[in-house]
């Protein structure tokens, strides 16, 4: 079976190249690099022993990618494309509707085109309404995101639904990720922001591995056992066997499916910082700061329709997501930047 992963250089998606190309799967991966390293590649194809194909180019480009599925002669489509920070999707609003949403469309177009009609969609926990009810099921209502980014995910959910209804032999499954963090096990891989991280886990390492100073927790006084927030962290490894279970599922029979992706457990700010400490016996200094805009108390998943649908269950805890971004982390102080020198 050929997958075509969009976005598959980038931190989630260049973990579930390792894991297609792992489970005997051709991969051909499409970015256009705006926000990742071909050197990701390389060292998936060094992990796995097998080669993937990659091409450079836009989601956009509908004609690009409607050859790339025509001449790879593709399955299923995984769609990870995306930009992805929250805070600059509030001051470039049109940019990331552009790239998100429109993006997708250009997808299922070329997808429709190409006659491929297997899809499975990142999505996020940030499609929830906010809640005091934890944990959130696939059945928890949908609210109005605070940010672009978060309403493009919506949308593209809508878009989704819609394309289902008027095609019924589409099978598409829109996979509700919690927070993703971790690396693979050998430490060759990981999550490489740009800049400075906005999320909790590229922050932490990066403040242990002394690239960055401080972190800043954002805000003690929420209504949660310590004060801050409450997240349920997903080791990348164990999102990415989800996803090779997800295209094995809907490469069945045609539908529309909504699964979380979560480990079912919550975890404070301050009981992650401690984890991390405890399993890199490294200090991280932290000062607590006012709340971030947008942020909620807490979120954690019901993971249980994804586990017994799709027979999959996160295997790895709190402690192995740590062990591991410690191990990318310090492995690779500057990221992919090291190798590209
Ligand atoms: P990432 O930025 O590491 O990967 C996204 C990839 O898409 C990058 O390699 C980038 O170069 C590529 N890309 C962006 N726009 C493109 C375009 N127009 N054409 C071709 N390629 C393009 O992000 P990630 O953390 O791996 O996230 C993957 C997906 O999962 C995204 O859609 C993201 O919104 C979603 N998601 C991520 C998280 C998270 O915390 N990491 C949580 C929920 C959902
Ligand atoms: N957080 C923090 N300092 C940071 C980044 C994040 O205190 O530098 C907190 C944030 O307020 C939230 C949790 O860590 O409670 C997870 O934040 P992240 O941005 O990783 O994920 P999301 O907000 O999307 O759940």
């Amino acid at each position: 079976m050929v997958m075509l992963l969009t976005g598959g250089a980038g931190y989630i998606g260049s973990h579930t190249a390792l894991v297609l190309l792992e489970a005997g799967y051709d991969v051909v991966v499409y970015d256009n690099l705006s926000n990742s390293s071909p050197e990701s590649l390389r060292r998936v194809e060094r992990l796995s022993g097998r080669s993937l194909t990659f091409i450079e180019a836009d989601i956009r480009d509908t004609a690009r990618l409607e050859q790339a599925l025509t001449e790879h002669a593709v399955d299923a489509v995984i769609h990870f494309a995306g930009l992805k920070a929250v805070g600059e999707s509030t001051e470039k609003p049109l940019a990331y509707y552009e790239n998100n949403v429109g993006g997708t469309l250009s997808l299922c177009q070329a997808m429709r085109a190409a006659d491929v009609r297997t899809l499975v969609f990142s999505s996020s926990a940030t499609v929830y309404a906010e809640s005091d009810e934890m944990p959130l099921t696939e059945a928890a209502p949908t609210g109005r995101p605070t940010n672009p980014y978060g309403s493009s995910k919506l949308m593209i959910e809508w878009i989704l639904q819609d394309l289902y209804a008027a095609n019924p032999d589409w099978s598409i499954a829109i996979l509700r990720y919690f927070n993703p963090a971790g690396a693979h096990e050998s430490g060759e891989i990981g999550e490489d922001p740009n800049g400075i991280p906005n999320n909790l886990l590229p922050y932490v390492s990066q403040v242990a591995v002394g690239r960055l100073e401080q972190l800043s927790i954002y805000g003690n006084d929420y209504a949660t056992p310590d004060g801050t927030g409450v997240r349920d962290y997903i080791h990348v490894m164990d999102l990415a066997e989800g996803h090779l279970k997800a295209a094995n599922a809907i490469a069945r029979a045609s539908g529309l499916h909504l699964w979380n992706l979560g480990t079912g457990k919550g975890y404070s700010v301050l009981e992650a910082v401690q984890a991390f400490e405890r399993v890199s016996q490294r200090p991280v200094p932290y000062r607590v700061v006012g709340r971030r805009p947008g942020d909620i108390a807490q979120c954690w998943a019901d993971p249980r329709k994804a586990e017994a649908e799709l027979d999959w269950q996160c295997s790895r805890g709190i402690d192995d997501i740590m062990a591991d971004a410690w191990r990318w982390q310090s492995h690779n102080p500057q990221g992919y930047r090291d190798s590209e020198r």
